[in-house]
């Protein structure tokens, strides 16, 4: 047999995502990439709009320099954009207004190369022409420097060729020839433009599905790692805290309390079925497990503070940690717990000393026994000891002379 590599993810690496040509993704992945893009957008647009109005203000020096008269003209729509690129970085600094970005990236786009249109008809002066290449221009300038998406800045080119097609071809005072050498070169700005954004936006589509894929396998990953903590520290059987979670949290509250200074008041109560070995004997091991079940939910229905705890200690030993609850009180607890299970009448002909399933309980309190798991539990399983050679079915405590005291 061929022993091939197993995986377990259903996720797909990095290497099995293919773009389309086209780049859309499927729809709740376009919506997340659209949120993205506009994030990055968003961290570029004040820049990208400080060195167009540079630029602007630039041109408008260097036409003021040629002639004085063209800059007299081409001011106030030289204005007109600054005032749209300076809308377009407010516009992107606010994280609600941020899906007009792209609009309002088109419109500084527009606004550029409609008044240099406008300009190359009205500017007297020889070079006033040169103007008409603003139309390709603004567009390669304001959808590359502002990142606008692909398919936006494509429509918007095919758009600007149109209306410069209109402009230069329906006016007489551009002859045709230099008409089609103005229309050439626009058409190849803008396919060179064009070519580039489209390698951009692939090249930044691929890196978000590669993040994406990488972020989905994490929280694969998170969760099986909960799972598995999970599973490591709770008894498959009963479902309380196996005994490495006890030791986890009792320490943890241990430590909690003991900065507090009130770690007295953490009481550990260790009990144990009596004659359970003969309970298996006589029911076998399947109702073993039941009664162990069921016993088990009687403390964990009575422990009511958020922090206390029900543990299986091992085999038939669990304990019950009360927090912030003083001897006298656990006492009572136990004692309780202890007739609850007897009063559940599981029958159990095999005990030697009741009819029903019975247990010995141990209590010891963090302020008798030093604060400290082991030396805590330690005194639990004296007090458990002697519970057990009183006669069984009782409670026993370590008592704060050391001595273990039997009720
Ligand atoms: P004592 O009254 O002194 O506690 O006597 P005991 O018979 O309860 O104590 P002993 O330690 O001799 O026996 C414990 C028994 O618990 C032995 C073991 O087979 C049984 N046991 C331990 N874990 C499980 C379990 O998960 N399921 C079942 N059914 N029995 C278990
Ligand atoms: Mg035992
Ligand atoms: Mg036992």
């Amino acid at each position: 047999m061929k022993n091939e590599p197993q995986r377990t993810s259903t996720l797909p690496n990095g290497n099995d995502i293919r773009l389309p040509w086209h780049l859309r993704l499927p729809a709740p992945l376009e919506r997340d990439f659209a949120d993205y893009f506009r994030g990055s957008v968003a961290s570029v647009t004040p820049w990208a709009a400080a060195s167009l109005v540079a630029l602007l203000i630039l041109a408008l020096i260097v036409e003021y320099t040629i002639s004085p008269e063209a800059a007299a003209v081409t001011w106030r729509p030289r204005l007109l954009c600054v005032m749209l690129i300076v809308a377009t970085a407010l516009i992107a600094r606010r994280a609600d207004w941020r899906r007009w970005l792209h609009v309002s990236s088109l419109a500084v786009a527009f606004a550029v190369a409609l008044t240099g249109n406008w300009m190359g008809l009205n500017v007297d002066h020889a070079m006033a022409f040169g103007l008409f290449l603003q139309t390709p221009l603004a567009i390669l300038m304001a959808c590359v420097v502002l990142r606008v998406p692909f398919h936006l800045a494509a429509v918007s080119s095919l758009a600007m060729l149109g209306i410069l097609v209109l402009t230069l071809f329906g006016s007489d005072r551009v002859d045709r020839d230099l008409s089609l050498v103005l229309l050439l070169l626009s058409v190849a700005s803008a396919s060179m433009s064009l070519f580039g954004q489209y390698i951009y936006e692939r090249l930044l589509r691929q890196h978000f599905l590669s993040e994406n894929v990488l972020f989905q396998h994490r929280d694969e990953l998170h969760s099986a790692n909960r799972i598995l903590e999970n599973q490591a520290t709770v008894d498959g059987l009963t479902g309380c805290l196996n005994r490495r979670g006890m030791e986890n949290r009792l320490d943890e509250v241990l430590h909690g309390f003991g900065r507090g200074g009130v770690s007295e008041r953490i009481t550990l109560v260790l009990f144990d079925i009596d004659f359970f070995k003969q309970y298996n004997d006589t029911y076998g091991h399947l109702a073993g497990d039941d009664c162990l079940k069921t016993v088990a939910s009687i403390p964990r229905s009575m422990a009511q503070n958020s922090k206390d705890f029900v543990a299986r200690y091992g085999g038939e030993e669990f304990v019950v940690v009360l927090v912030d609850t003083s001897l006298k009180d656990a006492l009572v607890f136990a004692e309780r717990m202890r007739t609850r299970i007897e009063q559940l009448g599981l029958p159990h002909t095999g005990s030697r000393i009741s009819q029903v399933v019975t247990i010995s309980v141990g209590v010891a309190s963090a302020g008798n026994c030093d604060n400290d798991a082991t030396n805590l539990i330690k005194c639990a399983d004296e007090a458990l000891y002697q519970a057990k050679g009183a006669g069984r079915n009782r409670v026993a405590y370590m008592s704060d002379q050391g001595r273990v005291v039997t009720l």
